[in-house]
């Protein structure tokens, strides 16, 4: 017999897991269909982002920057540390603890609102049904008025680095090395590949970048990519634009990486080879053939701006459908559903996603880039305010970067809002919320900010884009 549910959700993510807590908390009787399960093949909710993603990773880049901290900088402060010693072991085990409690916050979460939790692999069956088959292969039928698809996405691979599992390994993989590896090959200069590396060159490893694309982070805003790939650089990050991955071979416990660089074939051995070149929906067994969902060529679900399926009252969010791969975009699409579904109305804005690098500096932005307004021919005024030049990014004796506002020329209505520096991925919420209520350069001007905060440097910019920043020396006429 069928259990019956008003909705039946397929993946525990940060989509997923969002969209059943708000339809409970909307008074629905929800269900949540999630298949992972931890190295101790126990089920483990929270999806990709709180067992191998944002979290995890998040968890080892603190863990690494205070590391490298401890052994180079922190002695400019006046604190005299002889030499830091590395226990991995230990990082690892703190990384599994946050995670561990994490995902079984979830669960206490899921109990504490009343959404049945079933353990399996979830498929959509013809007529709002839900076929579970559990991990010991029991099948339970669920049947639901409304169906939310929330599967996620996986490390995508590439037949030039086929994964072994040893040498050459997924973003999960280089989560858990048990050594430092001595040299270390990336292959995609994204999010995922910088942060990694981050993390591995931190804890020692001697770390080679290798991007298919001239250019580097092309989705951020040029003149920030720009500074980055210069700070990066300057830190150790040998990152290498151009240079795509055409071959690899295990030889001798090594990887022996082939790559074209313009029209030469060039060589690089690593230790370790991670391969982070993009991620791809899980959509292969989401849904029965007969249930006709349309996905695109690259199996990403087919969805409107309110995430309706072309099939009636099913919905899909997150990884699998269009737009970037984010946890926080998937929650917010997870709730507009969940609103939907008990006869609200809600939206998500698409054009004030917040983007996050996580890297030593963090970059972070929200909005149009300069290149894209260019692009689209917007006139605009531009104020920039370099770190250099705050007081509390001085205190923290971190002062590489800048903030920039990018606003309407004609209405000054804030058009983009740029950032690489100390904390960015906490200032950028400012420009979000601000750019959400339609903010001009001036409102942001006029606004007042605490001294002395990093803060100031959104202000700061803000106020330059009449040039009428305080802390930037200029010559008056
Ligand atoms: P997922 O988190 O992938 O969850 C989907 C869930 O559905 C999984 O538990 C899966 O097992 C389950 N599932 C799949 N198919 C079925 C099925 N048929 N039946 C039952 N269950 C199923 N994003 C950020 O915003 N910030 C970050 O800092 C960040 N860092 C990242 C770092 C790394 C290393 C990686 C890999 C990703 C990172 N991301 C980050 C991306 C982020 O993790 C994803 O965008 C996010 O997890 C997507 O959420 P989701 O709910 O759509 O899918
Ligand atoms: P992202 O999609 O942000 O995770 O980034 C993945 C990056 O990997 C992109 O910038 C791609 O250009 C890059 N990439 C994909 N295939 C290759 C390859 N064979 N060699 C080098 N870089 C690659």
């Amino acid at each position: 017999m069928a259990d019956k549910f008003d909705v039946v959700v397929i993946g525990a993510g940060p989509a997923g897991y969002v969209a059943a807590i708000r339809c409970a908390q909307l008074g629905l009787k929800t269900a949540c269909v999630d298949k992972w399960l931890n190295d101790d093949n126990k089920p483990s909710l929270g999806g990709t982002c709180l067992n191998v993603g944002c979290i995890p990773s998040k968890v080892l880049l603190e863990s690494s920057e205070l590391y490298e901290l401890a052994n180079n900088g922190i002695a400019e402060h006046g604190v005299d540390i002889k030499s830091a010693k590395l226990n991995l072991p230990a990082m690892m085990q703190r990384k599994q603890k946050v995670v561990s409690e994490l995902t079984q916050g979830i669960a206490g979460l899921f109990k504490s609102n009343g959404v049945s939790s079933y353990e399996g692999h979830g498929m959509l069956m013809a007529q709002n049904n839900v076929e579970v088959t559990a991990h010991d292969g029991k099948k339970q039928a669920l049947e639901a008025t409304h169906i939310i698809l929330a599967s996620g996405s996986h490390s995508m691979e590439i037949p030039s680095a086929p994964l072994d599992g040893e040498h050459i390994v997924d973003s999960t993989a280089a989560l858990s090395f048990d050594s430092v590896p001595k040299k270390l090959g990336v292959i995609g200069g994204g999010v995922i590949g910088l942060e990694l590396g981050s993390v591995w060159r931190r804890l020692g490893a001697e770390v080679v970048l290798l991007e298919a694309q001239d250019s580097f982070l092309t989705m951020a805003d040029e003149q920030i990519a720009k500074e980055g790939l210069k700070l990066f650089t300057k830190q150790g990050l040998d990152i290498r634009l151009g240079a795509r991955v055409v071959s690899c071979e295990v030889k001798k416990g090594q990887v022996d990486v082939e790559y074209q660089h313009k029209d030469e074939t060039c060589h690089e051995k690593v230790d370790k080879l991670i391969v982070a070149v993009g991620r791809r929906p899980n959509t292969d067994e989401l849904a029965s053939p007969d249930t006709e969902l349309i996905l695109d060529e690259w199996g990403v679900v087919h969805v409107d701006e309110q995430c309706c399926t072309n099939l009636p009252n099913v919905y899909a969010i997150g990884d699998i459908v269009r737009g970037p791969m984010l946890a926080h975009k998937g929650s917010e699409e997870g709730i507009m559903v969940a609103e939907k579904i008990a006869g609200h109305h809600a939206e998500v804005n698409y054009d004030l996603i917040p983007s996050v690098i996580y890297t030593t500096p963090e970059i972070a932005w929200t909005g149009k880039t300069e290149q894209t307004l260019k692009t689209e021919g917007i006139d605009y005024n531009t104020g920039i305010f370099p770190f250099a030049a705050s007081g509390r990014a001085r205190a923290l004796g971190d002062t590489s970067g800048m903030v920039k506002v990018l606003a309407d020329a004609k209405t000054d209505r804030v058009l983009g809002v740029h950032m690489i520096g100390p904390h960015c991925s906490e200032l950028v919420a400012q420009a979000v919320i601000a750019m959400e209520f339609g903010t001009s350069s001036e409102d942001l001007a006029v606004t007042m900010f605490a001294h002395p905060t990093l803060s100031e440097a959104v202000h700061e910019a803000a106020l330059d884009v009449r040039g009428n920043a305080i802390h930037i020396a200029r010559k008056r006429k």
